[in-house]
């Protein structure tokens, strides 16, 4: 009987951890400040191994499943760092390794398991048709040898510091398909040498430093065999890359839940006023107490989410509880963290309003909490679809 989900992966722990102690508090505080990217602590983790991590060994990769992934990033975030510069090399990954061609991966994937290659960004959202994925307008059209892309992505996270970005682009317009789901394709677009010229990437500033950009594609031209998989199937293979982004990002929540938790009990010993620790009241330890609760539960499913998908299901149900779940875990931990530090949860120094700040943003990304109650209600309790068109 396995004690614990993540029983069995302490050296993967001890591992991740050590290359974070090297980024403390500080060094996020100033990036903060300057909204730079991590860049030493991402050439770091990839130096160590650690974004190889899902690619097999036969391209050089660590041949781990997403469970270890999962352990990999939450560690991250548990540590007090934060994957979201880096953790789409671990998600796109699916999506290449499981329908792209013998050719790409020989091509991309020793470069990437070595650390000489990033492929970091994911463009899907757009500025018209946010949640709404199949009313996507980026057009990508066949001449002769290439592919010419035309349109606009939005949120492309990580786009400035990334070689290569996964797109979902339509090849074929919505009124020659039989099925808004077909005519959409994915491609593993090589940006070196395109961004300045037929692609323009400007970056967002957001409430956190979170490198993410909008992105303009204007006659794009690149190769055929950028294609992955088949053409117009593409929403499919999206899809399933999906359920292994909606479980690592959980996995991120719960390694920020712990964070929060071990920091405002630390903080609650320590604190005297009234000449005793805070932490003596109840009315400030049963909120922490409730939020390692609930962190619990959801760390229950997002490794029961993983566990089902390493053993080859596709487990819609379980990924997105394990994303809402987990997402709320980490903001009632935010917050009882910040209610525990009273001032202090305010100032810069302590962490713990960027940390704040970082957590919230998964109440909407990359799937916001009322598309999975929608999924969910739709289909585990078989009630009528509440969204899209006919
Ligand atoms: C910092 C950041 C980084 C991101 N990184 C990436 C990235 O790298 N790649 C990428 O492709 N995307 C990325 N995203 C996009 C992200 O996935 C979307 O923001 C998210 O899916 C929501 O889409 P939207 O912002 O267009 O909201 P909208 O679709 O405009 O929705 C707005 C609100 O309305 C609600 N809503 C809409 N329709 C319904 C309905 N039928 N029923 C109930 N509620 C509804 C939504 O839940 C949401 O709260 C990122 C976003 C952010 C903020």
């Amino acid at each position: 009987m396995t004690v614990h989900p993540t029983e069995g992966y302490d050296d993967l722990r001890a591992g991740v951890a050590a290359v974070c102690a090297g980024f403390p508090g500080s060094y996020w505080r100033d990036l903060d400040a300057r909204r730079a990217y991590p860049e030493e602590f991402v050439s770091a983790l990839m130096r160590e191994g650690w974004l190889a991590a899902m690619i097999p060994e036969e391209y050089g990769g660590s041949g781990l499943k997403l469970t270890a992934a999962a352990v990999i990033l939450e560690e991250i975030h548990r540590q007090g760092c934060n994957a979201a510069a880096c953790h789409a090399q671990m998600y796109t990954m699916g999506t290449v390794l499981r329908h792209g061609s013998e050719a790409q991966k020989q091509k991309y994937l020793p470069e990437i398991a070595a650390g000489r290659l990033r492929l970091q960004a994911f463009g899907v959202t757009e500025p018209t048709s946010g949640t709404d994925t199949l009313s996507l307008q980026t057009i990508a059209r066949r001449d002769g040898d290439s592919y010419v892309i035309n349109g606009q992505k939005i949120w492309t996270s990580r786009a400035e510091h990334s070689d290569l970005m996964v797109l979902l682009a339509r090849t074929t317009p919505r009124d020659e398909v039989a099925s808004r789901t077909e005519g959409l394709s994915v491609f593993l677009v090589d940006l070196r040498g395109l961004v300045g010229k037929s692609i323009t990437i400007r970056p967002i500033r957001t409430m956190m430093n979170h490198a993410t950009t909008e992105v303009f594609f204007e006659n794009v031209r690149i190769p055929a065999d950028a294609l992955v998989g088949e053409e117009g199937k593409g929403f499919r293979y999206i899809l399933s890359g999906m359920n292994a982004e909606r479980i690592l990002i959980a996995a991120e929540c719960i390694g920020d839940a712990k964070w929060f938790v071990d920091k405002g009990a630390a903080y609650a010993r320590e604190r005297q006023v009234f000449g005793t620790p805070i932490g003596k009241n109840q009315g400030v330890q049963f909120p922490l107490a409730r939020a390692y609760a609930h962190m619990m539960a959801a760390e229950a499913i997002v490794y029961r989410a993983a566990g089902l998908y390493d053993a080859g299901h596709n487990p819609g149900v379980e990924a997105n509880a394990a994303k809402m779940l987990a997402a709320d875990a980490s903001w009632e931990a935010a917050e009882a963290c910040l209610q525990t530090h009273g001032g202090f949860g305010f100032a810069e120094e302590y962490d713990v309003e960027r940390k704040f700040r970082e957590a919230r943003l998964y109440q909407v990304a990359p799937i916001s909490t009322n598309m999975i109650l929608c999924y969910i209600a739709e289909q585990v309790l078989g009630l009528p679809k509440s969204y899209g068109r006919a």
